[in-house]
């Protein structure tokens, strides 16, 4: 829902950088409906073998921003995200586990769509997953045996043949001499040396996870699962392909020779990788204890939506870098900019004089050229901060950040609509009377520092003819 504004927004054309191209590029849609500009967007979902981490969900966040940005422009968009629920890791995992694959792959799956919640990433139209669509795998590989494009091993696996696809590495630029062709590769990753032919259909063992197949007993490569779930939803052709930097190479190089070696027709027109977040400067992992996950973040005491602010003050092309530290000012700001939007909810309307409005209206602009330039939330959330210290009526204001929001995601209407009956821990209520007699005396200086204090204990107080109330943050 958009909120409805006094005044219109100007249309504006959206640029993204194109990994295809290497440039920023003007979005050009693929279809049109009913006059509106109509794309398909596919993002490579998580595989669920583990907890998803903080930069997992940075990914999704970057997704999320770009979905709701094209909703803001008017565009219909059909979103599908995809769950790899069967690859190397999958199965390791629920062996390791002593767990049916589906069972273990269940229980990630969950807590993945629940810390999807907790950082306000709307549902996908489509969530598809892996495992689904085997019959289409197996059919999609015959088709690329069939052209020529796959052969079969002696041990019933099914290779794609690099050699034989002319266009290989348009993705990563990956020079053709360097390609190995004849050489295997059956793991579902690999290094950017490893330029090989590699599998759509790997053989197993009669006692390992596995479904018939014309080749025999075997289960799919992980590449061939994101062309199929993509293009079964979305068609051969569709608008935007999202995914982390790390899977630009070998995961959607693949995934482009597989489904223009098999329709000879263009994959994806867009490419769009999101750069990878660093913890304390590092790359996440268990062994150096830098794991972070959403529940831990809350643990911790912070709002999981203070982790969606924080990714928002890097562009999505730029290393983000995570500190506890970094954490604690996206919370207190996300708290000012809360504690703000509820007392900006209870002004009167008033008319706009001729010159606020022109204001509206740059700022409107501003924070469109901004999101639309290639995703820029930091210059955003600074138009944010602009309208808010402004000095146009205060109804504007808060109309204006809420529209904002309708990117942002932050989910500030919530926060201004809460006047639900909660428990107030006894410390805070204390404060609340102290202010409360503070302020009845008269003494509005010091009534002020407790009502601060009260805002960096995470409560808002507000005063109305019944007495003070308070919300939560
Ligand atoms: P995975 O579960 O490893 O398949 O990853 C799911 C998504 O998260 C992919 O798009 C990855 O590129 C992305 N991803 C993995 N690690 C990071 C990271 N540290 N920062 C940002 N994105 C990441
Ligand atoms: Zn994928």
């Amino acid at each position: 829902m958009i909120v409805q504004l006094r005044y219109n927004w100007a249309v504006s054309d959206i640029y993204l950088y194109n990994s295809l191209t290497r440039k920023k590029e003007k979005l050009e849609a693929l279809r049109q409906t009913q006059g509106k500009p109509e794309v398909g967007m596919y993002t490579c979902g998580p595989t669920v073998y583990n907890y998803q981490h903080i930069g997992n969900f940075r990914t999704m966040t970057l997704s999320d921003i770009l979905r709701r940005t094209l909703i803001f422009n008017s565009y219909k968009v059909k979103f599908v995200r995809n769950i790899t629920d069967i690859d190397d890791k999958t199965i390791k995992g629920a062996a390791d586990a002593k767990m049916e694959l589906a069972e273990f792959t269940k229980k990630y799956t969950q807590i993945f769509f629940e810390d999807l919640k907790e950082l306000n990433i709307l549902p996908a139209d489509v969530d598809t997953k892996a495992t689904d669509y085997i019959e289409e795998m197996i059919d999609y590989n015959k088709a690329l045996v069939e052209k020529g494009l796959a052969y079969v091993e002696n041990d019933g696996s099914v290779y794609f043949d690099i050699s034989k696809f002319t266009n290989y590495g348009k993705l990563s630029r990956i020079k053709k001499r360097q390609l190995q062709t004849g050489t295997r590769i059956l793991s579902d990753e690999y290094a950017k040396e490893d330029v090989q032919d590699f599998a759509l259909w790997k053989s197993v063992k009669p006692d390992e996870f596995g479904y018939e197949s014309p080749w025999g007993r075997g289960r799919p490569g992980w590449h061939i699962e994101c062309s199929v779930m993509s293009q079964k939803n979305l068609g051969d052709t569709f608008d935007i392909h999202v995914g982390g930097i790390d899977l630009l190479f070998p995961h959607h190089e693949n995934e482009i020779a597989q489904s223009e070696g098999k329709t000879g027709k263009e994959f994806v027109n867009y490419f769009v990788h999101g750069e990878f977040l660093l913890v304390d400067g590092a790359k996440m992992s268990k062994s150096l204890k830098n794991f972070y996950t959403v529940s831990d973040i809350e643990k911790q005491g912070f709002d999981p939506l203070a982790l969606r602010y924080f990714y928002l003050t890097g562009h999505y092309r730029n290393i983000l870098n995570f500190t506890w530290e970094s954490l604690e000012s996206a919370q207190n700001a996300l708290t000012r900019l809360k504690a703000q939007m509820v007392e900006l909810k209870n002004a009167t309307r008033s008319q706009l004089s001729k010159e606020k409005l022109e204001k509206v209206k740059k700022y409107q602009n501003e924070f469109l050229v901004a999101v639309n330039d290639d995703l820029n939330t930091p210059q955003a959330l600074a138009v944010l901060w602009e309208v808010l210290k402004s000095n146009i009526p205060s109804e504007d204001k808060y109309d204006l950040v809420l529209s904002f929001d309708e990117v942002l995601g932050l989910n500030l209407a919530k926060v201004s609509q809460v006047s639900q009956v909660m428990q107030v821990p006894q410390e805070v209520q204390k404060l609340v009377d102290e202010r409360e007699k503070l302020r009845k005396a008269g003494k509005f200086e010091e009534s002020d520092l407790v009502r601060e204090h009260l805002e960096e204990m995470g409560y808002a107080v507000e005063d109305t003819v019944h007495g003070p109330k308070v919300k939560k943050l």
